[in-house]
């Protein structure tokens, strides 16, 4: 047996076999041409037929998954027409009259080198998106095929590959793929997101170990751990097999609490909404029985494109999201840019401290017509639902006024305009700096609700980096200086008439719901797929322990 450890990037547990992916490289040789423009000419036919071919991948992507994975190749679309990218690939053929694939291939090969010194993982991730746009025009120019659609004419095939694509994960024939693992790869590439939205099992950071497999071995993937095994011994697999029962038993069991209320046995109740990035997140959170969206984050409207979205195209959105969502509540943030999520339709200004620059409500008020833009799309849509409209990163009572007087000025406007919009919106303010906790009381009389951001409010109470993966033992959101914030938050809250909610990952970290719901915690915003082990807890739990509980986190007073 050979037992590899690597990032448990989907979870579930599969048992099948083996499946090598392996590419046919397309060896490219500098040649030198004559004619640069006949070779421009090639180069512009081989990306026109590596467009249609995306175009072809984008509309199969759109049925088979959805929206939101299918923009992953409108993405590729944007790359292949970025005018960077093409007038270095013409350049470099023009000034050095060389063949369009090595031009492709220099191209790729410089944009790998800018990605490799980004600090931010997400875009040096991108660095595997240029390549996999690259690998298609190669193949254009060469009649080869691009993608090693990973045959798997075997019923419980596990593909396992150096890393995978976007598009080849989209390509995996479902009927047959149960799981993948890669040697290389990481948890924030599109790949593993399509992994976890497909519901398969999938394990990254294998290393090359993985290479020396071979096809028709054995294997155990557990996408929970991150544990492969292959060619396991017969204690490993009797274990894995019951591990796999009981996560199958566990969801059967999860489903049927769908519809029920959030009741400690006591009585106390609890609201459990969804955390979602976009409308086409609303079937998983309402199959979950989430009971409202507790935070959708607008500021993925945002990336990963040339432009803003207009006032009519936000409106469509927050108007489906809140139509989908049929009455029950839906907090819409408003745009939370800067620090680790930049849009490429803004230009950002360099930062030395981009977590404690502008971001959130501060770039907000730096850009105060697309502020505006969004204020209105977000009213012009609070018509047609429960709408609340949530401010990031308040650390003063000046920014909560001024959110509030920028958002009194638009209501103005569409009432001159005539336009309607719902007089009762709800606001409320992410709480995610220890300022904010410790001005609390007076945020909560200008506002309906706080939001405890628990992400951010570790890593500004903790010093700690979120994004640094080398601080992981001092981002610890259960550290008693986070939970005696959130109590403090909660208490002032209640105290001056504001409900208040988590919305940071700790929200769903089972081990502390008893803690919340000590502390008065209204609603807990979680994950679509956290939603119903977070249900079942709470349904498990009585109160009987709360003084107790209180009384061991303390005030710090
Ligand atoms: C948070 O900070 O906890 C939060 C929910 O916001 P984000 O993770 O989007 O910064
Ligand atoms: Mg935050």
């Amino acid at each position: 047996m050979i037992t590899m450890q690597g990032k448990g990037v989907s979870c579930g547990i599969a048992m099948g076999t083996v499946r090598i992916l392996t590419r046919d490289e397309i060896n490219v040789k500098r040649i030198c041409v004559e004619d640069t423009a006949a070779e421009i000419k090639r180069y512009r036919i081989a990306k026109e037929k590596a467009l249609a071919q995306l175009n072809e991948l984008y509309k199969q992507a759109l049925k088979d998954l959805g929206e939101e994975d299918a923009l992953i190749f409108g993405m590729h679309c944007m790359m292949l027409e970025d005018p960077d990218y093409n007038n270095s690939v013409e350049g470099i053929i023009r000034r050095q009259s060389v063949n369009a694939e090595y031009a492709v291939s220099l191209t790729t090969e410089n944009l790998r080198r800018l990605f490799d010194v980004m600090e931010d993982d997400y875009i040096r991730e991108r660095a595997a998106d240029v390549q996999d746009v690259s690998r298609r025009v190669l193949s254009c120019l060469t009649y080869r095929a691009v993608e090693s659609r990973p045959a798997a004419e075997v019923k419980d095939t596990v593909i396992c590959a150096d890393d995978l694509s976007p598009s080849e994960t989209v390509q995996l024939d479902r009927n047959n793929v149960i799981a993948f693992c890669t040697a290389r790869g990481s948890a924030t590439s599109h790949t593993a997101i399509l992994a976890r939205n497909i519901g398969i099992p999938a394990v990254t950071c294998l290393g090359d170990g993985l290479l020396r497999i071979n096809d028709g071995d054995e294997i155990i993937v557990d996408g929970g751990s991150g544990m492969v095994y292959v060619n396991p011994d017969e204690v490993t697999r009797a274990a894995m097999s019951a591990k796999r029962d009981e996560d199958i038993r566990r969801k059967h069991r999860l489903h049927a609490l769908r519809d029920r209320d959030n009741i400690t046995q006591d009585g106390h109740r609890i609201n459990i909404y969804a955390n979602i990035s976009g409308v086409e997140d609303i079937p998983a959170a309402l199959e979950n029985g989430a009971g409202g969206i507790g935070l959708l984050r607008s500021e993925f409207l945002y990336l990963d494109r040339k432009e803003a979205p207009s006032e009519e195209e936000q409106l469509e959105i927050y108007r489906a999201a809140l139509e989908k969502m049929n009455g029950k509540r839906v907090i819409i943030r408003t745009l939370d840019i800067g620090a680790d999520k930049q849009a490429k339709c803004f230009r950002h200004e360099q930062e030395e401290n981009p977590a404690l620059g502008i971001r959130g409500i501060r770039f907000c008020f730096a850009h105060p017509e697309i502020f505006r833009i969004q204020l209105r799309a977000l009213l012009r849509a609070s018509v047609y639902g429960k709408l609340a409209i949530m401010f990031p990163m308040i650390s003063s009572l000046e920014d909560i006024r001024m959110s509030k007087a920028v958002m009194a000025q638009v209501k103005r406007e569409l009432e001159q305009q005539g336009i309607p919009y719902c007089k009762d919106v709800e606001i409320g303010v992410m709480i995610e700096t220890p300022g904010s906790v410790l001005i609390s009381d007076l945020l909560a009389r200008e506002v309906d609700f706080f939001s405890i951001g628990s992400n951010d409010l570790t890593q500004y109470t903790l010093a700690a980096d979120r994004q640094n993966p080398y601080l992981e033992q001092y981002f610890n959101p259960r550290h008693i200086a986070l939970l005696r914030m959130i109590r403090i938050a909660a208490d002032n809250a209640h105290r001056n008439g504001a409900w208040i909610g988590i919305c940071g990952e700790l929200a769903a970290d089972t081990s502390l719901t008893e803690t919340f719901l000590a502390m008065g915690i209204d609603e807990l915003s979680v994950s679509s797929p956290s939603i119903l082990p977070l249900r079942e807890k709470v349904i498990s739990l009585d109160l009987s322990r709360k003084e107790r509980i209180l009384a061991e986190i303390g005030t710090g007073v």
